[in-house]
């Protein structure tokens, strides 16, 4: 048998995804909006966050607030928390 079973990739999620708004989601974590989330800073990224469990150096992985879907590597939400 040629290879293993190829994993189907899961759909990222969408940044106007209702929850993904009220989280305030953005897969760019340099585009959040700093007025409305002061304590934001653009060197926390979903890749650096404890609920991200993506490989390192991959575009996207999964997270724990979001189960099924994919959050990008460079993404961010109000729920992030450093990874320890
Ligand atoms: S909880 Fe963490 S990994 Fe999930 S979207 Fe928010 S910042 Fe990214």
């Amino acid at each position: 048998m040629a290879g293993a079973a190829h994993a189907q990739a899961a759909p990222v999620v969408d940044e106007n995804d209702a929850q993904a708004k009220a989280l305030g989601y953005a897969a760019d974590s340099t585009k959040v909006d700093a007025k409305k989330y002061p304590k934001h800073a653009s060197t926390q990224l979903c890749s650096n966050c404890t609920l991200y469990s993506g490989k390192a150096g991959e575009a996207s992985g999964p997270c724990g607030i979001f189960p099924g879907k994919h959050v990008a590597a460079k993404g961010w939400c109000s729920a992030y928390v450093k990874k320890a």
